[in-house]
């Protein structure tokens, strides 16, 4: 399942350049192309879903594949022990610009506290 129009896609598809550092027969995570901290990373199925919602409904077992990768890639960067934060923004109010869902893993420097 893909759409044409959609740039993970394309990014999954090898029609669009992207600096990898995991990946499997269903996940995919690459280098954030404008990184907010030392270790920004998405970790993307490699289907197109538009949001976290319509993974989880769907595919489940997916789901858990990306969480799983995302553990992964947070151990390979080498944030684990210090910390680190996956974020996925959900929709236009949560501030959700690509709409192949995706999650971000953060690290490599205190990240603050969002809620408080
Ligand atoms: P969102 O706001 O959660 O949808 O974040 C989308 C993210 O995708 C942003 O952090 C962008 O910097 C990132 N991004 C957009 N296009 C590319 C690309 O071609 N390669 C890598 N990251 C990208």
């Amino acid at each position: 399942m893909t759409d044409t129009d959609c740039i993970f896609c394309k990014i999954v598809a090898g029609d669009i350049p992207s600096t990898k550092v995991l990946e499997t027969d269903r996940v995919l995570a690459f280098r954030d192309l404008h990184p907010k901290a030392p270790t920004h990373v998405l970790v993307i199925p490699k289907e197109h879903y538009r949001d976290t919602a319509a993974l989880a409904a769907a595919d489940p077992e997916l789901a858990g594949a990306v969480l799983h990768a995302a553990a992964e890639v947070a151990a390979a960067e080498g944030v684990a022990e210090d910390g680190w934060r996956l974020l996925a923004n959900t929709g236009a109010n949560g501030g959700q610009e690509v709409f192949h869902v995706h999650f971000h893993v953060f690290g490599g420097k205190p990240l603050g506290r969002m809620l408080s």
